[in-house]
């Protein structure tokens, strides 16, 4: 059902505690992941991440026109080699969460993402929305998605995130039976934490995003209707540069979420460059990919590693 039905709003006041109080319990933030340090004694992870959607948001949309599929062709053309090329002169690995119909119009192109050191990681099949669909649909959609990515490289995806980041009712359950190591959809904490299901456990590693960290509310707008965001890239930058700055001083991570379609233009690129420029001038910074942070992680899970306590936030206070 989807989570904007005015129905189901109208009647909440209604609603007896153990329902309120059931919905929020559903899917919940569980144990803080932060270890005391990461791998070879970083003092903040960074995790970046490009959801690869190129023709598959309109095609959802079931917008079929050239005009609309070439914007998502651009991704794929221009913003990913370029992307690509931007990380491999610093060095530094990144996952790509890449929807399967986007894969099977670009194989090489995924294949090149794992060739280069980097993460393929599942973002649905159609870039469909999970709220939208019935429960066997939904995993029909994830499995088949999760299968299409496995033969186009050798290599199963550990990860997921959800198209949009939409989350349904079933869709935890979903990423359980299929044996995902990690969620990054969710935006219940800055720092990696476990999901917690109606009070229980599930040992599902989630890497938190945020419309904060993402290039699409910032610059992405439609051509018939009233928003047109347009940021200055340098402003954005100015955003990302204060959150990493304050996971850094946190010991935490700092996550981004891009799309090759969004930042790979000329412009924009810039402000993702001179973030890389801010990041690489601080010591003990250790770039990971998605897995790599869900894996560290989730040492905490099994007591490998123990957690770093949590600061006061007024110690640091600028
Ligand atoms: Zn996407």
């Amino acid at each position: 059902m989807p989570t904007d039905d005015l129905s189901r709003a109208a009647e909440s006041h209604r609603w007896p505690e153990h329902i309120w109080r059931g919905h929020v319990e559903a899917v919940r933030t569980g144990r803080r992941l932060v270890p005391e340090s990461w791998p070879g004694g970083a003092r903040v992870a960074v995790a970046l991440s490009f959801d690869s959607d190129h023709e598959t948001i309109p095609l959802r949309d079931g917008e079929t026109s050239p005009g609309r599929l070439a914007q998502g062709e651009y991704g794929a053309r221009a913003g990913a080699p370029r992307i690509v090329d931007l990380l491999a002169r610093y060095g530094v690995p990144a996952t790509f969460f890449m929807p399967a119909v986007s894969a099977l119009l670009h194989p090489e192109e995924a294949r090149g993402y794992v060739r280069g050191g980097h993460e393929l990681a599942v973002h649905g099949w159609i870039h469909e929305r999970n709220t939208l669909l019935g429960r066997d649909e939904e995993k029909e959609l994830t499995s088949r998605a999760l299968d299409t990515l496995t033969t186009l490289t050798g290599q199963r995806p550990v990860g997921i995130r959800t198209p949009s980041w939409d989350f349904s009712d079933s869709t935890l359950d979903i990423m359980l039976e299929l044996g995902f190591a990690y969620d990054s959809s969710l935006m219940g904490d800055d720092e990696p934490y476990e999901i917690v299901a109606g009070g229980r456990n599930t040992g599902l590693v989630e890497i938190p995003v945020d419309w904060i960290r993402d290039d699409a509310p910032y610059f992405t707008m439609d051509r018939y209707g009233s928003v047109r965001p347009h940021s200055r890239p340098r402003d954005v930058r100015e955003i990302w540069v204060d959150e990493f700055d304050a996971a850094y001083r946190d010991g935490g991570v700092f996550q981004l979420t891009l799309h090759p379609h969004v930042i790979g233009h000329r412009s924009r690129l810039v402000a993702l460059r001179e973030l890389l420029d801010h990041i690489a001038a601080h010591r003990d910074v250790w770039f990971a990919t998605h897995a790599q942070l869900a894996e560290a992680s989730r040492g905490l899970l099994h007591g490998r590693t123990s957690a770093r306590s949590v600061a006061d936030p007024q110690e640091h206070a600028p």
